[in-house]
């Protein structure tokens, strides 16, 4: 409910009352009551300290009367003070606002995100459409591969509004939320309470969108989001793996939206701006680092920033528990274990592509993307299949390693190379002698 509409229930109660008592005893009484809140069965009015026990004796059953006829139903009243009100609204923002700070990483900010040649495009228009929400690039679209800061900007940009427009309904949400929310409100029958969650904001932040390709209902609804939030003229923001003309199983009618404003993409960084961005997280990290250690990890550590925190945390603890000054020969047998774990799944991995590539000759980006001629399928289902054998990466990472959305594609790659063994027998020969060979 309503401030306004608290106002107005107490409002009339207080005309009810004036025709039962005087108007000295009304207004000593009770009009220094407020009407703080109601939901289905009661109803919380705060009053001053000093007149609660008079009050609660002497006309608790006619307040309680008075209220459920202003209302319409009967009503059980609760009486608080207004310092127990106080209390309850503080506690009230507080949840509010730690659900914000989860959900809005404050450390997430343009100052600390570092710039470079591969994130530049995307970094600026996030940056415009921050300080000209609405007014320049339309939707925004931002892509690239994982680890690279997608979301980090996205929060840069919530922060950012939310300083300059502190009135702004600004609503960040993950693609998969926006399906659950949507599939939840449908099995509830409350699609109008989701409709006017969504089409009531300002900015619309929507990060991984990809989720939403091959869900109907959902993208449904999603285009008459997306519509109803651009006619008026409300900032919509999106974050996707891969450019939208990329994504499997979008309608054709999302991918025009999409690309309607500006789109963005982020590339995988250089040398120079890991050894940039890695050298600010040591900072934010209250972990100063020699600028050689900096290279090694940075030569290390390339296609996912993301690495860079459980490489500095590792560091970090090694020189508080030792006492070791962290130079390149302590961070290399720090981190020998790290990247071992790191780099013998890539190199198996990379060598799964390479036989991959010999076989079909297919090449990994073209096995990994989006496309689907039937060699490109097949050199796909053999290369997850060898890698599931291989590595013990879980069949959900081995999705993600392929940019498939879950894991039923891992699931039927793997059954199809298991139907082909048991029907060719040379093809089985061929891929145990492969599988021992990576293993090797
Ligand atoms: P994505 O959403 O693209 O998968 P994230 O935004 O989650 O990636 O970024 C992963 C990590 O890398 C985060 O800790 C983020 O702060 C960091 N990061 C990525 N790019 C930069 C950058 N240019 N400057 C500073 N930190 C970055
Ligand atoms: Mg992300």
């Amino acid at each position: 409910m309503t401030d306004n509409e608290l106002k107005q229930i107490k409002l009339f109660a207080l005309e009810e009352l004036e025709k039962l008592y005087s108007s000295a005893t009304v207004s000593l009484w009770f009009k220094p009551m407020r009407v703080v809140a109601v939901d289905v069965s009661c109803i919380t009015v705060s009053l001053p300290e000093n007149r609660k026990a008079f009050v609660e004796s002497s006309y608790y059953n006619v307040l309680q009367e008075v209220y459920s006829r202003v209302i319409g139903c009967d009503i059980e009243l609760r009486l608080i003070t207004d310092e127990e009100e106080a209390e309850m609204s503080r506690e009230f923002t507080e949840v509010v606002d730690s659900a914000y700070k989860m959900r809005f990483n404050p450390e997430y900010t343009f100052e600390n995100f570092v710039v470079g040649k591969s994130n530049q495009l995307a970094q600026s228009a996030s940056l415009a459409v921050a300080n000209h929400p609405a007014e320049l690039n339309n939707p925004l679209f931002l892509y690239g591969p994982s680890g690279l800061g997608k979301t980090h900007l996205l929060f840069s940009i919530v922060n950012e509004i939310r300083k300059n427009h502190p009135n702004f309904n600004i609503l960040y949400v993950t693609g998969e939320e926006f399906t659950n929310e949507l599939i939840e409100s449908l099995s509830l029958k409350k699609p109008m309470a989701f409709r006017e969650k969504y089409r009531n904001v300002d900015v619309l932040l929507v990060d991984d969108i990809q989720f939403i390709a091959g869900k109907m209902s959902v993208q449904e609804e999603f285009f008459h989001t997306f519509d109803t939030l651009f006619k008026m003229n409300k900032q919509i923001i999106l974050a996707s793996d891969c450019a939208p003309k990329d994504i499997n199983n979008l309608e054709d009618r999302l991918k025009s939206r999409f690309v309607m404003g500006l789109v963005a993409d982020i590339q995988p960084p250089d040398l120079e701006l890991r050894v940039a961005i890695f050298k600010r997280k040591a900072i934010d990290f209250n972990y100063d680092m020699d600028l050689d250690v900096l290279y090694y990890l940075a030569k290390n550590i390339t296609t996912n920033i993301r690495q860079i925190e459980g490489a500095l945390k590792k560091l970090k603890a090694h020189t508080l528990i030792t006492g070791e000054n962290c130079d390149v020969y302590v961070a290399k047998k720090v981190l020998n274990e790290f990247f071992a774990n790191e780099n013998s799944k890539e190199s198996v991995i990379e060598r799964v592509f390479s036989f991959a590539e010999k076989r079909y000759g297919v090449k990994r980006e073209e096995i990994v993307g989006h496309r689907r001629s039937s060699d490109i399928i097949s050199a796909r289902h053999y290369a997850i299949y060898l890698i599931r054998h291989t590595t013990n990466l879980s069949q959900t990472s081995i999705a993600k390693l392929f940019n498939k959305k879950d894991h039923t594609t891992v699931i039927n790659s793997i059954s199809f190379i298991e139907k082909k063994m048991d029907n060719e027998p040379a093809f089985a020969r061929e891929i145990e002698s492969a599988i021992a060979e990576l293993r090797s």
